[in-house]
């Protein structure tokens, strides 16, 4: 027998038009490229979506076509994230960090239609336009009377020229909620970049558990600035969400320098925020000095890469800001585990707190997860055991795009993320590694974040990234490059002193590198297999 509820699919434009109806005037602020702060409502976002709709239809793109952006975090591209994918299309946000080649290499695998840009990517746009070859109209984000007379790129628009005269009413179609809504590569740091192609589906249903309390926890009563970029995983599904939960929206555009992120928050009375570590050392390094402090911000999500424990630290301790682990991968849409307390560990002593805190989370409701060893057996959830993280749920990918690299699930349909990790009796999940940057030193694994954590905690550290090198009795023995702070001194010998204590003794590294910098990839993870290149003539101390 079947439920006698009504079925209505769960599409992107319901969002939207939620919005539109329930936080009519709640504000979106945007810095934009231009460098002005725009500000303006839900209710415009919503009639915007429906011009940008029009719009689409007027180019005659089919249902499911491409279409691309080249765009920071602004009103322009959250109109783009409701009116492509809400009238069918697909949205595909391109990673404008990549090398061209590789965004070249893209659109064409994407069949891309349509492209919409910011202006800041323009010399990106003119060097790849000729090889694109799918692509039929370019859009610039701008006004009319901002749109070069001699860019070289064929049929170039304004977006406002192009959506703005269009009705502000539009029918959105209804359609199977498991049609394709928008899709995002991965990082592709071995072979080919493939795609993720997220559902209408897929999406509210993240959107759903993103917003939870133990989750984001967002509410209307929020004023949320996500830095983590909606070229890359949706800026984590935050635009969904808050569409969702009406709250306020700051988005920071090109600006992500300390100052500039220090002062719109400030200004904006920001009280939650997400992005990755590497933008938030950027953050506390210009209040640091200048002795700032936040006023409203409370909370913040951060992901991507491991948090190292100095930062939550100092945000806790230094600024009263609560900070969230989070674990996602773009594969997961991408939010799988977030790390917020059970009321036990509540009275817990501060340290047992933070030990937890550092934990990349519980699973969210709709992710399933577990470890397995080498033969595939199941390993047990006591915090120590470790094995490779295993996922299924209904935002987790079933196949890529075009069905590249075949079939990426287990044969019991778990789809394996390519990290180690323990879990603990309470279900929180810890990131040991990449499995491939896993370092194994004497039949043992020894955890390259945990390595890099200690040294991060060194006040002469600005960043650390621990490889495994080659060695002839124990297979692998791990060492650490470091970027020192600038102005800050440190010997090699103290900071490897500095271990002591913290680590058992086989796990302390052989040796501190000093570099100049970490290679960091497109989504601001550290590229570890380009550092390794870079250390290829290195050699272990003969101790
Ligand atoms: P991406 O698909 O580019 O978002 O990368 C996903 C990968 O980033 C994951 O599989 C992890 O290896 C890594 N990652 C994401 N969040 C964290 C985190 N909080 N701690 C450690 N690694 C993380």
């Amino acid at each position: 027998m079947l439920g006698l509820m009504q079925s209505q699919p769960l599409l992107i434009s319901n969002l939207i038009e939620f919005a539109d109806k329930h936080h009519t005037d709640t504000e979106i602020v945007s810095r934009r490229v231009e460098g002005d702060i725009h500000r303006y409502t839900w209710s415009d976002v919503a009639r915007r979506s429906r011009q940008v709709a029009h719009a689409l239809d007027g180019m005659q793109l089919a249902f499911s076509d491409r279409v691309a952006t080249l765009a920071w975090n602004g009103y322009r591209h959250l109109e783009l994230y409701f009116g492509v994918s809400g009238s069918g299309r697909v949205l595909h946000t391109l990673n404008p960090r990549l090398h061209p080649d590789q965004v070249v290499w893209i659109a064409n695998h994407a069949e891309d239609q349509v492209l919409c840009f910011d202006m800041s990517f323009l010399p990106l746009v003119q060097a790849v336009h000729a090889r694109c070859t799918t692509i039929r109209h370019y859009v610039a984000l701008c006004d009319a009377d901002k749109l070069p007379a001699d860019s070289g790129i064929p049929n170039l628009i304004s977006y406002e020229a192009w959506m703005g005269k269009q009705p502000s009413h539009y029918t959105w179609p209804t359609f199977d909620e498991n049609s394709a809504s928008s899709m995002c590569y991965t990082s592709g740091t071995t072979g080919n970049p493939k795609a993720a192609l997220y559902s209408h589906r897929s999406t509210t249903l993240h959107a759903y558990a993103a917003a939870l309390p133990d989750v984001m926890g967002l509410s209307a009563r929020d004023s949320v600035l996500p830095v983590v970029p909606m070229f890359h995983v949706n800026a984590w599904g935050i635009p969904y969400s808050a569409a969702l939960t009406g709250c306020k929206l700051v988005f920071p555009g090109p600006a992500l320098d300390g100052k500039s992120i220090y002062e719109l928050m400030e200004a904006e009375k920001v009280n939650f925020a997400a992005g990755v570590p590497t933008v938030w050392q950027m953050l506390l390094g210009h209040m640091k000095p200048a002795g700032l402090k936040f006023s409203t911000l409370k909370r913040t999500v951060i992901g991507g890469s491991a948090c190292p424990p100095a930062m939550i630290h100092a945000f806790q301790e230094d600024y009263g800001v609560e900070v969230l682990h989070a674990w996602g991968m773009t594969e997961m849409s991408p939010l799988g585990t977030l790390c917020t307390l059970k009321n036990k560990h509540l009275a817990l002593p501060k340290e047992e707190q933070m030990a937890i805190r550092l934990k990349q989370g519980r699973c969210i409701y709709g992710v399933d997860m577990k470890i397995v060893g080498d033969d595939g057996q199941e390993q047990p959830h006591d915090g120590k055991a470790y094995g490779d993280l295993l996922v299924k749920g209904p935002w987790v990918v079933r196949e890529y795009f075009k069905g590249e690299g075949g079939n990426p699930l287990t044969a019991d349909g778990w789809f394996p993320t390519g990290d180690v990790a323990t879990i603990d009796p309470d279900g929180f999940m810890q990131i040991t590694d990449r499995s491939k940057d896993v370092i194994k030193s004497g039949g043992e694994w020894i955890s390259s974040i945990e390595i890099e954590n200690i040294a991060m905690a060194h006040p002469a550290v600005l960043m650390a990234a621990c490889v495994g090198m080659p060695h002839p009795k124990w297979d692998e023995r791990p060492i650490v490059a470091v970027v020192k702070r600038p102005g800050v001194e440190v010997s090699r010998d103290e900071l490897v002193k500095f271990y002591d204590g913290k680590t058992a003794k086989w796990q302390i590294p052989d040796d501190v590198v000093f570099v100049d910098a970490i290679p960091l990839g497109a989504t601001g993870k550290m590229l570890k297999t380009r550092l390794r290149e870079q250390l290829k003539d290195y050699k272990l101390p003969t101790v």
